[in-house]
């Protein structure tokens, strides 16, 4: 039953959203202001060569629908905004192939996002669809068992917050489209999904980070890699939060377990091997790395907690 009032994530994002990555700034800032530039030159040819921006899109029955190239979405927000988010998680897709998730999009159908305006109009799909326990802990989910498989949302005035609850169930989305019928331990679905979600504002997630720590509402990491998200309760966010930044750490920063990067942008390293054996639905257990993580996990904690980032 989806009973939401108001949003999980209390937060202090601007809406200026370029998704960053931990170790350099500059390649992915660059690639998105290309993105932006394009997005801006497709409104203007919009407003000059059509009436399209009189018709009436503010209820949901006449919300626009937009397509970008790996996105079909739903919206009532200006036709720019729901432009802009097709192109940003267009980009986001690229980030993901760029670490070697192989999320096999080419000719199946392009993912559908629903961004209610009201969260009213949110808990009505979701109570109407039976949406699970995910979706009440969080201003979006990713609906498996509704027929179009949506990602459905709700717009909140702080901009990046939904940009990164919709990249986060968007992960979900991928991932089930690209591993049909698999699923994954619950510290890797949904540290995939907060870390990527996390590529909006990495400095606020070191924030937070800090914030755990001095408010004493830290996870261990011992729970963040064996609790089911059933078991999340109250510390919801705290999950989330650390779980994605314990991937950025284990991918960026960790001597033993980051990766390279090529002139491409491509990554390799030893804990993307490990995930991508887990995504593989191969026996982690025996990987050089399982021991690392469930076994030395004070080592482990240790440093994600004096990480520079
Ligand atoms: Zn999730």
């Amino acid at each position: 039953m989806l009973t939401r009032t108001a949003m999980s994530l209390g937060v202090l994002c601007v809406f200026a959203p370029a998704p960053q990555s931990p170790s350099t700034h500059t390649a992915a800032d660059a690639a998105y202001a290309r993105i932006m530039a394009r997005a801006t030159q497709a409104v203007q040819s919009e407003l000059e060569g059509s009436t399209r921006i009189w018709d009436d899109h503010s209820t949901w029955d006449k919300a626009w629908e937009i397509e970008s190239k790996h996105f079909r979405i739903r919206t009532t927000q200006p036709w720019a905004y729901g432009t802009k988010l097709g192109d940003g998680l267009d980009q986001m897709v690229a980030i993901m192939q760029q670490h070697g998730l192989e999320l096999n999009l080419n000719g199946s159908a392009k993912g559908r996002v629903l961004l209610y305006p009201s969260i009213e109009e949110y808990n009505k799909h979701g109570n109407s669809n039976n949406a699970d326990e995910h979706s009440t802990l969080y201003g979006s989910y990713f609906g498996a068992r509704e027929s179009e498989r949506p990602v459905v949302g709700v717009v909140n005035p702080s901009g990046t917050l939904v940009w990164m609850q919709i990249t986060h169930s968007v992960t979900h989305q991928l991932l089930h489209r690209a591993y049909p019928g698999q699923t994954r331990p619950p510290w890797i679905e949904e540290g995939l999904a907060s870390y990527f979600a996390l590529h909006w504002n990495w400095p606020w997630g070191a924030e937070e980070l800090r914030r755990f720590q001095k408010e004493g509402n830290w996870v261990p990491v011992y729970n963040l890699l064996r609790r089911p998200v059933s078991r999340y309760g109250t510390q919801a966010h705290q999950y989330w939060i650390e779980l994605g930044m314990l991937f950025s750490y284990l991918i960026n920063y960790r001597a033993d377990t980051k990766c390279t990067k090529d002139a491409n942008g491509n990554k390799t390293g030893p804990f993307l091997d490990y995930l991508r054996d887990a995504l593989a639905g191969k026996n982690v257990a025996t990987h050089p790395l399982h021991a690392k993580l469930f076994e030395d996990t004070k080592v482990l904690e240790d440093g994600f907690k004096s990480n520079k980032w």
